[in-house]
């Protein structure tokens, strides 16, 4: 870790946990003393319930999206005990219909970052373009599975990008046939995807 991420994450904490000036319109809650109830940021992002290490598991995907030079919209996180709170799955975004609200209920933080940052910064054309390239029968139709859906390779993708997170070649279909390096891949979905937005 770079000493400017240790300085970053120093501020981030800080200001979470003074939990000073939450954003007009951020819900405060007062949750359990060991769960912490919603706390906001100058930076506009809030973060409710979870231990202290969720939380800042949470604040450092923001960091790392702050570092990969992706501006991320006010976030909303909700950190859960179980999925019960994200409808079964390890992650939710939108729960709100208002795009800027991801709830967590495993280790998933940077993927839900990117369905954030996409459903605010890409546009139509982008979209299109990716399912057109990548030959995909749907950007976002969920009677696909996960792996055919635009939507759901592009969050892959980026968070693949931000957080070195590893991205297996199926999670985005590629195929044995596909000739080109799989990191070569990758990257040239990154930029298509990142560099119009
Ligand atoms: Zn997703």
């Amino acid at each position: 870790m770079t000493r400017i991420t240790r300085t970053l994450i120093a501020i981030l904490v800080f200001q979470f946990s003074i939990g000073a000036a939450a954003p007009a319109g951020v819900p405060v809650d007062q949750g359990s003393p060991e769960r912490g109830g919603t706390t906001g940021s100058p930076t506009g992002h809030s973060i409710s319930g979870g231990t202290l290490s969720e939380r800042i598991r949470v604040i450092y995907g923001i960091v790392q999206y702050h570092k990969a030079g992706i501006d991320l919209p006010p976030v909303m996180v909700y950190i859960h005990e179980d999925y019960d709170g994200c409808n079964g799955h390890p992650g939710l975004f939108n729960k709100d219909g208002a795009g800027n609200r991801i709830d967590l209920c495993g280790n998933v933080v940077r993927h839900e970052l990117a369905h954030v940052w996409t459903y605010h910064n890409l546009t139509d054309a982008t979209r299109a373009e990716y399912v057109e390239y990548a030959n995909l029968p749907t950007w976002g139709d969920q009677s696909y599975r996960h792996a055919q859906r635009g939507i759901e390779q592009a969050a892959n993708i980026i968070a693949w990008y931000v957080g070195k997170q590893p991205l297996s070649p199926q999670e985005i279909e590629l195929n044995a046939e596909f000739l080109r390096p799989y990191e070569m891949e990758f990257l040239h979905r990154y930029e298509m995807l990142t560099s119009t937005a």
